[in-house]
């Protein structure tokens, strides 16, 4: 059995787990919610939620669960949504080291709420091709998104792997000027066995990239382990 934790301190953990529960798979996969060190240790792999990442971050060290999950993502498959992604990403634009804590683990500077106040939400389709059914649009969810700013592996890092961008041609038109290189139109990246997505995968009925990261991330890891 192969356990996936989902870090329930604050946001969208509810909606996650049920959709990787929804996943069928050949591999039996139990979901549990991580509030403690104690639950952390029994997971194989983390979904860590939208939300609001400095709230996550303050509830992450009172719970005395910080280290322990830097500790996680340097071994483990982490995927993070949203606020999530926020949290594995190496730098944040505007913060000043001992600002905000973060996990780490991709190597991107992201900027919170990158979108600005003016495009505070919004929706679109993305044509993702790693997916299960990819002649299917994927519905982005974008909530007081981040925005990747800048993609920096270091030689000895693994690959970065584009998986979707912001298709330029559909941004809200206060964006618009984007080319379609730009590292800002990247929504959706895995580096290794760690998975990045701006928007919320977990608040449509499409559970797509939930099968993406368990068979690509989770399984393969698993399966070197046991
Ligand atoms: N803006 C939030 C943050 O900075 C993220 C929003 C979200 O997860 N929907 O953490």
């Amino acid at each position: 059995e192969v356990v996936i934790g989902i870090l329930a301190l604050q946001g969208a953990f509810v909606e996650h787990q049920a959709m990787v529960q929804r996943l069928s798979l050949k591999r039996k996969i139990a979901v549990v919610q991580v509030r403690t060190v104690e639950d952390l240790n029994r997971c194989d792999a983390l979904i860590i939620p939208g939300g609001e990442s400095t709230t996550i971050a303050v509830l992450a060290r009172v719970s005395g669960l910080l280290e322990p999950l830097r500790e996680f993502v340097r071994r483990k498959p982490v995927w993070g949504t949203c606020a999530g992604a926020i949290l594995l990403s190496e730098s944040i634009e505007g913060s000043k080291k001992g600002g905000q804590d973060l996990l780490g683990g991709v190597s991107v500077a992201i900027a919170r709420n990158g979108w600005g106040s003016q495009v505070e939400s919004f929706e679109v389709d993305l044509a993702v091709q790693d997916l299960r059914n990819p002649e299917a649009p994927f519905t982005g969810i974008f909530i007081r998104a981040p925005v990747v700013l800048d993609l920096h592996p270091s030689p000895e890092d693994p690959p970065i792997q584009v998986i979707a961008r912001l298709p330029t041609n559909l941004l809200p038109p206060s964006l618009a000027s984007m080319d379609d290189n730009d590292p800002k139109t990247v929504v959706a990246l895995r580096q290794g066995s760690h998975f990045l997505t701006t928007f919320h995968p977990e608040l449509t009925h499409d559970n797509r990239f939930h099968d993406y990261f368990v068979r690509e991330c989770v399984l393969p890891a698993a399966a070197k382990t046991t």
